[in-house]
This record gives structure tokens, C-alpha cells and sequence, in this order.
């Protein structure tokens, strides 16, 4: 057996003991274990006298235990070991909690290292080292130490496990023989001057130096990249490879058709919907990512993508999150497109209808939908995502748009896929801004579009924390407002008092005061704005009854919606000057965000509201971020260093935020991989010169699964 599958339980110095722990940090063989790569490092590897120390240092001294004592603090029932340690230049005293064991290790007379945070006692100004590592050594220092008088490397823990408890189990498995080949091509190594697999290992867990230890940990994450760069660039292949149905675009007509829209389209609009164009012009499947901020205006550019291919005599999809944004999908394509002969198709789980050429619309069953699909009657066909997991069949689908994700999962990809010899064209739109180092790691696969501005009717939305006290200026504001002939949203985290539309904890169960839908329609229906037509909606209402009220607040006979985070995404009310926000530290960045993207849609001044009932520093922290981010990208960046990429990007469940936070600190790395990863891929497609980076590769696919 090699030492790549080798049990751990087969090396001495493993105790079966610890089996289970390293299973729980992902360490099932000897591989895993050796590749187990630190978190970071500390540096213990000057040796400090007794007299050199100073407050607040971390430091390693050589010192010989003098005394040991345990007793049992008053305080919080802990138990304390305190230690009298002396070298040639003087003493000092050592305490560590809750380990009793220790002084049986550090029997008086014994010599050892300690390393660990010299600290000053606030009350005698004494200083002591506080919770030491040591080290038991012998006469002469060697260079056998693991865990003092060294570059110390420390670990992602898990409980029973410690950072010191991994380098023990480290050291042993660095004895073995390692059968670990090297995926990374020799050439590649040289350029980038990268350590080979063999001494990126010993030196990652056990550097001389940081310089050797960043640069082991630097051919880790290049690894990671490099790879991800081969799995999306093979993914671009293999859709590269396939045929499309080449969409050709009259131009002059797309001319004519910008000259009905209601409004010009801003350079970065034209922009993108050209790339759009131009990539489904082509015999093979354009995957193509549209970002642009909340409000930036991406429906009207796939809408005119979708037309131009019902136009060539193709069907396209167009899938939004929720049947709410399906519904104003069909509202806006219908009336952006009301001189053009083009019949559009809306399906949802409760209703299908389809507005045939120009102005007769008519309601469908489910079956006639399906069938009108099928025989290619409805061209341009919009629904929830939904709508195709239910076994649909296209007549000729040419382009499929997927809104508000920023990836399309190959499951997903695979459904719409059985027509045999073509394969559609692919959009997705989101508002999330991606910095392009991530961009490039996580949709290497993807070209971006980018739209990088707002409308010119635009004004900046003025965004402001309310205290309770005033809430009645507040709310005299939105009379105003409303007076002028605006209209508001008011969000609230919950829908009834004992009803939520996100789980919620036991604790916050108990949370009475917070806002819910039903109660606020109450007060702000009956007594505030009784004046005005108020409405309601959340996710309890049945589809019908939220396109109802949707509508009504479209047609600006509701003036006041009171809603949850139903209408979080897309809705698109250009009317809607007020966005009150009850609970805001109940919502995410992003979320507030995208909350906030509902008004500021038009030329009229908008204003978003936050109120909040949780005062901490965090809340405030993240309410001033909210309040002081300009737009949505310098609030992607707060929120990417206050959450990591994996909330942030909602891949929370894959190994992908780890490769990406590689990416975010190696930007220049991301370069490199993706440069060579080409060309590897180029010179030998199938990798069939280098099978141990074919194999590795398999097993990496599963590790990020990629959806
Ligand atoms: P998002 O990018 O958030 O999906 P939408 O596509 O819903 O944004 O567009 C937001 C609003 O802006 C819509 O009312 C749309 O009609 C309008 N709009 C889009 N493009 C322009 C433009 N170039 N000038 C003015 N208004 C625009
Ligand atoms: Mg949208």
C-alpha cells in the first residue's frame, strides 16, 4: 500500500484515539493529513531571555522550572497551574487554566521552552507569560522542537483537537515515505519559482523561515487555482464544442426597435446587449454572466436578446426567482414590445397566459401552454426557475436567460440540453458585484458583461438610520411624498406575530417587537395613513392574490406597500419613491442592498429609512456601512471581508470559498494559473502526458462541485 491511501492508524505515533477528531477537520488518510495546510503562522524562533521581555510580545524562552503549584480560583471555578520559571537572566511566572496535567510534565528541575504572549498584570504590573506552549527539551537545544523556539504553524481547529495536537500528529506522518506526485508541470514550477511538492510539504508545517513557509503555502494556492483554471476552461471547451443556432440580428432593425423604447440606453447597456448579439451570432452556445447594479437596467437587454431570436425563428426562456419578477418580466417585455409581432408565453405554478402579436392576450391551461411550447406558437417564454425542472418540450430553443443568479447549475444546464445536436445560448443576470480576481477564479468559464452605470435619470438614493424618536418625521415624509403623487414600500422582517418568512431561533421567537407585516398593515392602514390606500403582501399569499396587489401598486392605486422580503429582488416600481425599512439589523448587507435597489428607479429623489431595534456595535457598524456605500460594489467589498466569500457568494456549502479567499489574497497568482492553465490545456487537451494531474483533477471536481 502506498502512503497516499495509507490508514492513518498505521503510523506510530497516531493514536486511534484521535481518529475521529481529524475525521471531523476532513483528515481521513496520510495525504490528507500532510496536506492539511496551516491557517498561518507564528513566529516563536528566537529564543528571548527572561530579562528581554516586554509586555504584550509573543515570545519563546529556554528556562528551567524552579516550582509548580494547582489550586482552585475563586473566581469562575477554574482550575490554575502556576509555575516559577528561571534562566541565567532572571525569573518569571508562568499560568495556565484548566490543565492539571501539567504539573506532573513540568516536574521542578525540568527544563523546557515556553512560548506563548507575555502578559502585565493590571493590578501589580507584573508581567507573566499566560497560557505558555512548551516544550520539554534536553541539555542542547536541537532542532527537534515542534512546537517552541520555531516558526510555529497554527491550524483550523476542532474541539479536543489543538493547534500543538495536529503538529504532533504531523511530525510522525512527515517520517513516512510520501507518495504524493507533483500535478504541477516542472516548467511551471521554474517560472514561478515554486517549491516542488515534496518540500512544500515539509516546509509548510515546519518552515525554517516565513519566507519558506509563504512560499510553500503559495504553491498550495497556486495549485487550487491552477486547477480550478483547468476545470473552467475544459467547461468552456466542451460548451465551445457544441452547436448553437446562429441568431442573426438585423441590425437596423434593433435600431428602430431602440427608437420605440421609452428611454435611451446608457453606454454600458448598448455595450452588452452588442457582446450579447454578437456571441449568439455564432454556430456554438454563447455563456455569457450580464452584471450590473440593482436598477441598472438588465431586463430590457436580454428582453431585446430574446426578441432578435424570436425574430431568427428561435424560442427563448427567460426564468426568474420568484413569480412575482415573472409576472413583471411578462408586464414589461409586453409593453416594451407592444408594436412587435411576437407572442410571449408567462408560466407559473399557478397561471399561464400568452399576449399573442400585439395587443390580444389570452388565459391558457397549463396543457395548452405546454402545447403551445411544444409546436412553437409561444416564442419568447417566461416563467420561475421552476418552470423547467417540469418535463417541458421546446419546438427550437435557442437562448435561455436566467435572472438574478450568477450561475447556471450543469443540472439545470443539462435539462434544457435534450435537444441532441443544438445546445441553447446562455445568459444569467445578477446584481451582485463580483471584483474581477473572483470573478475570473469562480467564472472562468463565463464572459461578463458589465454594465458600469446607472441611467442618467438617476439621483443617489439618500439613505438614513432613523432612531424610534423619529419615526413621526419619518412618516410626515412619506405623506409628503405620496402628496407629490410618489408612492412607498415598508418592509418588515416578519409576517404575523407568530409567523416568519426565514426560520428564526427560539430566542428571537421570544423578540415580540418585532415588526410584523400584518401588524403594521393595522396601524398603518387604520390609523397613520388612513388617507391612503395601503396594501399588503408576503409570502403566504397565494400567487394570484400577490399579482393582484402587485399590480394595483404597479397602476399606483396602492400608495403604500407593506411587505417582506418577497418583494427583496427585481420588483421594479419606477413610482416608488420610499424604502422603510422596519428590523434592518434583521436583514443582510446584500439584502438592504437589493431592498434599497426597489426605489431610485426614475428620475424622482428617493429615500430609504432604516429602522432598528438591535443597537449593538455590529448593527451600527453594518447600518453606517449600508448608509455610506455609494453603490453596490463598495458595499461587496464590506460585506466580502465581513462575511468571507462563501456567504457572500452563497456558496457557503462548496470548497469554493476556500479557493476563493486564495484567490482574493493572490490576485497575481489568479493571473498566472489561468494563463497556465491554458496553455497546458492547449499543448495537450486530454492531459494524457501528465496523469497525475488527470487523476487529481477528478477527485478535485468533487471536492468544489461546481453549481
Ligand atoms: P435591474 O438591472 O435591476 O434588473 P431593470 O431592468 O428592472 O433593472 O430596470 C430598472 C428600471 O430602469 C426599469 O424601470 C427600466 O424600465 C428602467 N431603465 C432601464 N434602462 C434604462 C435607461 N437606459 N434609461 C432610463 N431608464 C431605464
Ligand atoms: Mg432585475
Amino acid at each position: 500500500m502506498t502512503s497516499r491511501s495509507k490508514n492513518l492508524s498505521d503510523i506510530r505515533g497516531i493514536q486511534t484515539r484521535f481518529l475521529p477528531k481529524l475525521k471531523k477537520l476532513g483528515i481521513e488518510t496520510v495525504k490528507d493529513l500532510l496536506l492539511y495546510i496551516p491557517i498561518r503562522y507564528e513566529d516563536f524562533s528566537k529564543i528571548y531571555t527572561i530579562e528581554d521581555l516586554i509586555p504584550n510580545q509573543e515570545a519563546t524562552i529556554t528556562a528551567e522550572v524552579l516550582s509548580i503549584q494547582s489550586r482552585n480560583t475563586w473566581k469562575r471555578n477554574l482550575y490554575l497551574v502556576e509555575a516559577e520559571l528561571q534562566d541565567t537572566t532572571g525569573t518569571i511566572r508562568a499560568t495556565w487554566f484548566n490543565q492539571p496535567y501539567i504539573k506532573n510534565i513540568l516536574a521542578p528541575g525540568r527544563r523546557a521552552n515556553f512560548a506563548g504572549k507575555v502578559t502585565q498584570s493590571k493590578k501589580t504590573g507584573e508581567i507573566y507569560l499566560s497560557n505558555p506552549t512548551y516544550e520539554l527539551v534536553s541539555e542542547h537545544m536541537n532542532h527537534e522542537t515542534r512546537h517552541t523556539g520555531r516558526i510555529i504553524p497554527i491550524y483550523k481547529e476542532t474541539k479536543g483537537l489543538t493547534s500543538k495536537g495536529i503538529r504532533f500528529l504531523i511530525q510522525p506522518a512527515l517520517k513516512e515515505e510520501i507518495d504524493i506526485p507533483d500535478i504541477i508541470p516542472n516548467s511551471i514550477q521554474k517560472t514561478l519559482e515554486l517549491p516542488d511538492v515534496q518540500t512544500a510539504i515539509q516546509t509548510v508545517h515546519f518552515p525554517d523561515t516565513i519566507e519558506d513557509a509563504l512560499s510553500a503555502k503559495r504553491r498550495f494556492a497556486f495549485e487550487d487555482l491552477f486547477l480550478l483554471q483547468i476545470v473552467t476552461l475544459r467547461e468552456r471547451m466542451k460548451i465551445a464544442a457544441k452547436k448553437a443556432h446562429s441568431i442573426q440580428t438585423d441590425i437596423s432593425f434593433i435600431k428602430s426597435l431602440l427608437e420605440t423604447l421609452p428611454f435611451e440606453l446608457t453606454e454600458s447597456q448598448k455595450r452588452s446587449l452588442w457582446e450579447i448579439i454578437k456571441d449568439i451570432e455564432r454556430e456554438f452556445p454563447m455563456n455569457r454572466l450580464l452584471e450590473g447594479d440593482v436598477g441598472s437596467g438588465k431586463t430590457v437587454i436580454a428582453g431585446i436578446a430574446a426578441l432578435a431570436t424570436s425574430k431568427s425563428g428561435f424560442q427563448s426562456v427567460l426564468m426568474a426567482p420568484t413569480e412575482i419578477l415573472a409576472q413583471q418580466h411578462y408586464r414589461t417585455l409586453t409593453t416594451l414590445f407592444k408594436e412587435q409581432e411576437v407572442n410571449i408565453l408567462l408560466l407559473t405554478g399557478s397561471e399561464a397566459r400568452m399576449r399573442y402579436d400585439s395587443d390580444l392576450e389570452s388565459i391558457l391551461t397549463k396543457s395548452e401552454a405546454k402545447k403551445a411550447i411544444e409546436n412553437g406558437s409561444a416564442s419568447i417564454i417566461i416563467g420561475t426557475h421552476a418552470l423547467i425542472q417540469k418535463g417541458i418540450t421546446f419546438k427550437h430553443l435557442a437562448l435561455v436567460i436566467v435572472d438574478e443568479q450568477h450561475r447556471f447549475g450543469v443540472e439545470q444546464r443539462a435539462t434544457l440540453e435534450r435537444e441532441k445536436t443544438f445546445a441553447p445560448h446562455f445568459l444569467s443576470m445578477t446584481a451582485t458585484p463580483i471584483p474581477r480576481t473572483l470573478s475570473l477564479t469562480l467564472f472562468g468559464d463565463l464572459d461578463i458583461s458589465l454594465i458600469t452605470e446607472l441611467p442618467k435619470n438617476r439621483k443617489p438614493i439618500i439613505t438614513k438610520a432613523i432612531p424610534d424618536t423619529e419615526r413621526t418625521t419619518a412618516y410626515n415624509q412619506i405623506r409628503a411624498e405620496i402628496k407629490k403623487g410618489r408612492q412607498a414600500f415598508v418592509i418588515c422582517p416578519r409576517i404575523k406575530p407568530t409567523e416568519t418568512e426565514g426560520p428564526l431561533s427560539a430566542r428571537e421567537e421570544q423578540m415580540l417587537s418585532i415588526k410584523t407585516v400584518t401588524e403594521e398593515y393595522e396601524k398603518l392602514s387604520k390609523h397613520v395613513f388612513k388617507e391612503f390606500a395601503v396594501g399588503m403582501v408576503h409570502g403566504k399569499l397565494t400567487p394570484k392574490e400577490k399579482e393582484q396587489i402587485m399590480k394595483s401598486f404597479a397602476k399606483n392605486e396602492i400608495q403604500i406597500l407593506i411587505a417582506t422580503s418577497v418583494v427583496e429582488v427585481g420588483v421594479d416600481i419606477p413610482n416608488a419613491t420610499i424604502m422603510m425599512i422596519e428590523g434592518a439589523d434583521r436583514f443582510g448587507l446584500a439584502q438592504l442592498h437589493q431592498f434599497r435597489g426597489r426605489v431610485g428607479r426614475a428620475e424622482h429623489q428617493s429615500y430609504c429609512f432604516l429602522f432598528s431595534q438591535g443597537n449593538s456595535d455590529a448593527t451600527k457598524k453594518r447600518l453606517k456601512a449600508i448608509v455610506e456605500a455609494k453603490n453596490g460594489f463598495e458595499l461587496a467589498e464590506y460585506d466580502l471581508r465581513l462575511r468571507g466569500p462563501g456567504e457572500f457568494l452563497g456558496t457557503s456549502q462548496t470548497g469554493m470559498p476556500d479557493i476563493a479567499m486564495k484567490a482574493i489574497q493572490n490576485p497575481d497568482l489568479v493571473k498566472e494559473a489561468r494563463t497556465l492553465a491554458y496553455k497546458t490545456l492547449k499543448s495537450n487537451p486530454t492531459l494524457s502526458e501528465n496523469s497525475a494531474l488527470k487523476e487529481r483533477l477528478i477527485q478535485f471536481e468533487k471536492e468544489i462541485h461546481f453549481e
